[in-house]
């Protein structure tokens, strides 16, 4: 179990938002912790309405960011955001002040915690979400500088598919993908400004239908296309995917787009078709596996990732048997899996025959050990082999460097000044959760 500490500054409101960002990870796995010493993640849930707020704040951040280095010579990770009124009116500076943050969530974005926690573990880096008004946002240039070498570009937000647990259409409305001149505006501010690699990112991100100039609809395996042409980008990612829109040019890209990785997030969530007939996911456990059939043909040696939820509403025994058995048929190289909560508003939230807390987290268990194992197979099949790293920052040891493979595997080597360099590595061994290397 994974522990969470909320600081929270300021008024009942407050308090109340703190108590719900602790209901909104709990289905991660964390659990109360006493204070910060024994917290994998701090939130600092803050308020703006007294005099010095910020400055307050900093100062927490300072003594923060010493605790940090100690769990982190201990080898210990320990993930920090500021979350509230501080958050949202300081925004990027905040991050550039005081770089011990990694995820910043304005008052009105907290359902999106999860979403990017997910996301730095997944990508690395780090994650802010402010409620602007769309317009506003999307047009404040980028600050690539602050970025690293792997941006997030979002491409298209919202979602139209009212899956019976999510609240997502509630809160960010309707799907809304960005013309792609805009994108691919902001893509080449990125990589003059130093990235390598765009992770584009939406809800439903291949459900991308933007609008171009001439009143065309670009697909994102096109928007794939025309960011390949950009001369420095290297890679370029997407995510979260929909099974629904895996489209067969988006397949196809998998083929054909040399920058586009061999990494696919697509979450399937369950394996029983009563259960995903619940849920409103709208296709079948056998077209979820024929899709995967798909892209594995179009690339073989795809990465593949899901989510998953365990203890939906009505899960029966034999339902999670099917989730079991799918994750056996498909083998995942890695994924996210949580005990099904109730959102408010949302159709499950209302639904007869929830779940025991107990059966959940006995079905929680079970299936993190099959996707665990799963992970250090595919990990170590990596042993052995010679792969391209995009080496991003520095390791722990010293002259150590650290970076990702095209299949998403963090990868560590020894060597001077890597930092933004893609280079041949030869895999030597495992570690809990990466790769130990030497440059070939
Ligand atoms: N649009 C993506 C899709 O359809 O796959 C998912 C976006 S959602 C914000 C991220 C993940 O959170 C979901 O894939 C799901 O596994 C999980 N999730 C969403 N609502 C949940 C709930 N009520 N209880 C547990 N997990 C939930
Ligand atoms: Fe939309 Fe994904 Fe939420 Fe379903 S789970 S409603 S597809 S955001």
């Amino acid at each position: 179990m994974k522990k969470l500490f909320v600081k929270t500054y300021g008024c009942q409101m407050n308090a109340y938002d703190s108590a719900r960002i602790a209901d909104l990870l709990a289905p991660l796995g964390y659990g109360a912790a006493v204070g910060p010493e024994d917290a994998d993640m701090v939130v600092l849930n803050t308020c703006h309405i007294r005099e010095k707020a910020a400055e307050k704040v900093y100062s927490e951040l300072g003594t923060l960011r010493v605790l940090k280095e100690e769990k982190a010579g201990r080898g210990e990770a320990m993930l920090v955001a500021v979350a509230g009124c501080v958050a949202q009116a300081e925004g990027e500076l905040m991050l550039r002040r005081a770089p011990v943050i990694d995820l910043l969530v304005g008052p009105q974005t907290y359902h999106r915690l999860p979403e990017m926690i997910a996301r730095i573990s997944r990508a690395g880096g780090k994650a802010l979400e402010a409620d602007f008004p769309a317009l506003e946002k999307f047009d404040a240039l980028p600050d690539a500088g602050a970025r690293g070498l792997s941006a997030f570009l979002t491409v298209q937000e919202g979602c139209d598919k009212f899956c019976s647990f999510c609240v997502v259409p509630y809160t960010r409305g309707a799907e809304y993908s960005r013309p792609p001149e805009a994108v691919i505006a902001e893509a080449k501010a990125l990589v003059a400004g130093g990235v390598r690699e765009i992770v584009l990112l939406g809800q439903n991100v291949n459900a991308y239908r933007g609008e171009a100039g001439d009143g065309k609809s670009w697909s994102l395996a096109r928007l794939c296309e025309a960011l390949a042409q950009i001369d420095d980008l290297a890679r370029i990612r997407y995510t979260t995917s929909h099974p629904r829109d895996m489209d067969d040019d988006l397949i196809a890209a998998h083929r054909d787009n040399d920058k586009l990785m061999p990494f696919l997030h697509l979450p399937v969530q369950s394996g029983s078709d009563a259960i995903l007939a619940a849920m409103n996911r709208q296709h079948r456990a056998e077209d979820y596996l024929r899709t995967i059939g798909q892209v594995r043909a179009a690339r073989p040696d795809i990465a593949l990732s899901s989510d998953f939820i365990v203890g939906f509403p009505g899960e029966s025994d034999a339902d999670f048997e099917a989730t079991m058995a799918l994750v056996r048929q498909v083998k995942f190289a890695q994924t996210f899996s949580f005990k099904y909560s109730k959102r408010p508003g949302t159709p499950a939230a209302a639904a007869p025959k929830q779940i025991s807390e107990g059966v959940k987290n006995e079905r929680l268990q079970a299936l993190q050990k099959l996707l665990l194992e799963q992970q250090d197979a595919f990990n170590d099949a990596a042993i052995g082999s010679t792969m391209d790293v995009l080496f991003e920052k520095p390791g722990r040891g010293r002259g150590q460097f650290v970076g990702r493979s095209p299949w998403l595997h963090p990868v560590h080597a020894e060597g001077k000044e890597l930092i933004g360099k893609i280079l041949p590595v030869k895999i030597i061994a495992r570690t809990a959760n990466s790769l130990k290397s030497v440059l070939e």
